[in-house]
């Protein structure tokens, strides 16, 4: 384990590929430890990519202005997948707010300190590369986008401003993933890629989407980041509210073409 070269509290940490039976690392092979340096680098590397987008640089340093840190771990498995893990799911939440389950009350073990906490991110670059393993869909699953949206998960935990439990529109599972697909929408923008239209799949953002207002179906251009933001604007004002000098960076980037947050 390593901080990473540009943010001491980001680590990389590819000692998965040397630890042996019971998770010893005392006696690795030079292959294993050469996996360990590959993997390690290449994700290091993204975070240099990242950090030098206006996104990418404004939800690392609210990371790190956190005071939290983050680890960034190998994906253990061969799914398509990657995954945020807070070290504790009460101080990622937000005060008083479900600290994971918002069918039951907030209180005792489901209730939000608000404190913030450190994650762990587990997530293999090498799936995500052009013509990778899980190289397939249209929109948000190159390897620099996956790791922003995993980071922006980490942004609100250490923060403790996560509430999945806040209303949010069918496709996304829940507030969380609409924060980080939003954020990360902006980022792909900045870098003239296409816009990832939920959390269902990577499927691409569609150029109008049926939504309902007042009983009635309508469709609607989120194209346009202002109508976005309009539909969704309680949505944005809580990212906004929960932060504030990221939210305000972002509000002030007005050449990135998709971006509600300048309309908030
Ligand atoms: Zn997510």
């Amino acid at each position: 384990m390593r901080p990473s070269k540009l943010w001491p509290r980001i680590f990389v940490d590819g000692d998965l590929f040397i630890e042996g039976f019971l998770g010893l690392t005392w006696c690795p092979s030079a292959e294993a430890k050469a996996a360990r340096d590959k993997w390690e680098n290449s994700v290091d590397n993204l975070i240099g990519v990242l950090t030098k987008k206006h996104v990418g640089w404004a939800v690392m340093k609210a990371l790190h202005d956190s005071g939290h840190t983050l680890t960034i771990v190998p994906n253990p498995s061969k799914d398509c997948n990657a995954t945020t893990y807070p070290e504790s799911a009460q101080d990622a939440a937000k005060k008083g707010k479900e600290a994971e389950h918002c069918s039951k009350e907030a209180k005792g073990s489901n209730l939000g300190t608000g404190k913030g906490t450190s994650s762990k991110i587990t997530f293999s670059p090498g799936q995500w590369v052009k013509n990778g393993q899980c190289a397939v869909g249209a929109a948000g699953r190159d390897g620099d986008e996956i790791l922003l949206h995993e980071m922006c998960h980490a942004m609100r935990y250490a923060a403790g401003m996560r509430t999945s439990c806040f209303e949010t529109p069918v496709g996304f599972g829940d507030y969380e993933e609409l924060v980080a697909v939003t954020i990360t929408n902006v980022f792909s923008s900045e870098t003239n890629r296409t816009l990832r239209r939920d959390h269902e799949g990577f499927a691409a953002l569609p150029a109008t989407t049926g939504l309902f207002s007042k009983g009635k179906k309508v469709q609607v251009n989120l194209h346009d980041p202002q109508t976005f933001c309009n539909w969704f604007r309680p949505q944005m004002e809580n990212i906004a509210k929960s932060h504030r000098a990221f939210s305000s960076y972002l509000a002030s980037k007005k050449f990135i073409r998709w971006n509600p947050f300048a309309y908030v």
